[in-house]
């Protein structure tokens, strides 16, 4: 072969210091790189072979990477396609090089190094990142074919002559530059193989292992171990995404997810993805148990392609509220290497989305219509998604309103559909309208919730994160039906009916004793009103309207917008004084230094009962006790 010099044809002087400086963050990618290179020409071997293209004997695939410390080199070799000169110059100077001349005008709107790599095909000249000089000793399995080298020192010019390897297959030498020895050290390698290429479909072999083998016997007759050191294969070629969920066990899918999650609790179920059309994508999903953190269980979905790791980031290919899931999804369709806006807009993405949305909402039917039992038991950690996805995801909402379950402060668990049979009777208003009970906190609310049972009525628990939206959402969905909180009015007027409680007070009298509770009080946010309530109602109670509650919660929420105005708007409540109590009857009938002691008290009470007595208004409140016990 003739030693021959060129220069990689492209106008520009010198990429390699823009993408070294450009892509240092990420620089990491390059193993990723060369390893799935090597992997791919391990594989086209494979079916080369298979198409009858080859006679010879093609031996077990293998891909190597080696560090030298002294030579300061990485090298990954394969036993693969291998290249001819020809093929050198047509791939790597000329196919690798065909997005050089656009990437120079675009890198500047890249926002990282992965955009650039897979939109340019900069996959192997990532190299230069770690690299001051690269070489490549290839020899091609083509019959007759002579073996090649390649070197180029970072610089347009590259050098080609004959090459010194004798098997099949190639190695490409990594000359690690100053600024990248860090690569050098054999467990930052470690580390980014087992991010990289823990799943690659080819065995890769980096260092070696101690094993333990036969070694004849000792004097006794009992047989003696040695150790010897082994390849260390970094890798699992076959992991469960990839095989038929038939052939595979719980514990299968319960060893795999040990595997990507050490040290954490057993999933609820899982759900094993398959798919080849319209696009092409397999993978398992697991429903953690939920913890309090959700952040930290955030991205833990792994995504890949063809076996290779490419990013935790999954925001635009898992609908939204299944991204607290985990486990993996392997996508040969999914554009891996454009910016997030194109992922958004890309047809597939969007496909791929709500099968996932589907494949979940099919799987958590199947599971309630199975064993109910066992479905309730885990309603508090799925309850979460599944309402999260009613929410978000119309489609999903559909499906997911016959799985969907309310529980009461008696955790008994409903279908909508079973709830409203439950509550009609005794939760029907004078205008025909539904009314749903809920309360976010059963200590807090007890005095109410109690109440409201002896009256026959039914009380939701409405307390996870998103029960303030759900809520909302539920309101939108069923006919004739409202929410409401068991404090949101008094006990008699939640539910209005047509019988009305009547009093005794004159109009006159009602002025008198709204006068005494205001002055009390002292506080425009509390507005005062007689009512008639049943004698065996406390004298006061302090409710707050259900939409302005909701809208405070919303804005706390950070709902933004108009929410945030009611945010500013004070707490305004509403102080219902029990005209049929016999506390007001005696109010009216004894001097005004007592009406104001009488009144305050039963408000301090009103306020303890809500939890809203804080500060020098309980100190007061303790004194004033005292004094009256006293
Ligand atoms: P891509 O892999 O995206 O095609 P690369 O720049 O990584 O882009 O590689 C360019 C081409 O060089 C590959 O498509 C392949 O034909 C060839 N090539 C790279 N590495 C190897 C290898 N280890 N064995 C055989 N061919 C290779």
């Amino acid at each position: 072969m003739q030693k021959e010099k060129g220069t990689i044809s492209i106008n520009t002087e010198n990429i390699f210091p823009i993408i070294k400086k450009f892509l240092y963050s990420d620089n990491e990618i390059f193993l990723r790189e060369l390893v799935s290179n090597a992997v791919d020409a391990s594989q086209k071997m494979k079916r080369i072979s298979s198409l009858g293209h080859f006679s010879g004997e093609i031996g077990e695939p293998l891909v190597k990477v080696a560090v030298n410390s002294k030579a300061k080199t990485i090298t990954i070799s394969d036993n693969g396609i291998g290249m001819t000169a020809d093929e050198i110059k047509k791939y790597i100077n000329q196919v690798a090089f065909s997005g050089a001349t656009e990437f120079m005008e675009k890198f500047k709107e890249a926002k990282d190094a992965n955009e650039i790599i897979g939109r340019f095909g900069l996959g192997f000249y990532s190299s230069f990142m770690v690299a001051d000089k690269v070489e490549i000793q290839t020899l091609s399995y083509v019959d007759g074919a002579e073996a090649a080298r390649w070197i180029c020192d970072g610089s347009t010019s590259f050098e080609i002559s004959k090459g010194k390897r004798t098997e099949r297959g190639t190695d490409v030498i990594l000359y690690v530059n100053e600024e990248s020895i860090e690569f050098l050290q054999e467990h930052k390698l470690q580390s980014i193989l087992d991010k990289y290429a823990k799943f690659l479909p080819v065995p890769v072999q980096f260092g070696t292992k101690k094993q333990s083998v036969p070694d004849g016997e000792d004097k006794d007759g009992k047989p003696k171990y040695k150790s010897v050191d082994v390849d260390n294969i970094i890798n699992n070629t076959n992991p469960i995404w990839t095989k038929t969920p038939a052939d595979l066990k719980d514990e299968d899918y319960l060893s795999f997810y040990k595997e990507l999650y050490p040290f954490t609790e057993e999933p609820l179920f899982w759900i094993h993805l398959n798919v080849d059309y319209p696009f092409n994508l397999t993978g398992v999903l697991y429903f953690p148990k939920l913890k309090n953190d959700f952040e930290i269980q955030k991205n833990k979905i792994k995504l890949f392609s063809r076996q290779v790791f490419i990013t935790d980031e999954v925001k635009d290919i898992v609908p939204e509220f299944l991204l607290l899931l985990h486990g993996v999804i392997d996508s040969p369709d999914i554009p891996l290497n454009v910016s997030r806006s194109f992922l958004q807009a890309d047809s597939n993405v969007k496909k791929i989305n709500s099968y996932i949305s589907k494949k979940v909402a099919d799987k958590l039917s199947e599971l309630f219509k199975k064993d109910r039992k066992v479905y309730e038991s885990k309603w508090n950690d799925i309850g979460l998604f599944v309402k999260y996805g009613a929410i978000s995801d119309e489609k999903f909402y559909e499906k997911a309103k016959d799985f969907l379950l309310l529980t009461n402060t008696a955790e008994e668990h409903f279908t909508a559909e079973e709830y409203k049979l439950k509550v009609k009777d005794f939760q029907t208003d004078k205008n025909g309208q539904l009314i749903w009970l809920y309360t976010a906190n059963t200590e807090f609310h007890d005095s109410y919730v109690k109440a409201a049972q002896k009256k026959n009525y039914d009380v939701l628990l409405m307390n996870s994160p998103i029960d303030t939206h759900f809520i909302q959402q539920l309101e939108m969905k069923l006919e004739k039906t409202a929410l409401k909180r068991v404090d949101a009015d008094v006990l008699e007027k939640l539910i209005e009916k047509d019988e009305s409680l009547s009093h005794q007070l004159s109009e006159d009298e009602i002025s008198k004793v709204k006068a005494v509770f205001e002055k009390a009080i002292n506080n425009s946010n509390m507005k005062v009103e007689v009512e008639s309530l049943t004698s065996e109602s406390l004298p006061v109670s302090i409710t707050m309207e259900e939409w302005m509650r909701r809208m405070k919660d919303m804005s706390k929420m950070g709902g933004g917008g108009p929410m945030n105005f009611y945010g500013t708007m004070p707490d305004s409540y509403k102080v219902a004084v029990n005209a049929n109590h016999k506390l007001i009857a005696k109010i009216l009938t004894v001097d005004e230094a007592q009406q104001t002691i009488i009144a305050k008290q039963a408000f301090d009470l009103a306020l303890l009962a809500q939890g809203m007595l804080k500060g020098a208004d309980l100190t007061a409140f303790v004194e004033r006790s005292v004094e009256v016990i006293g």
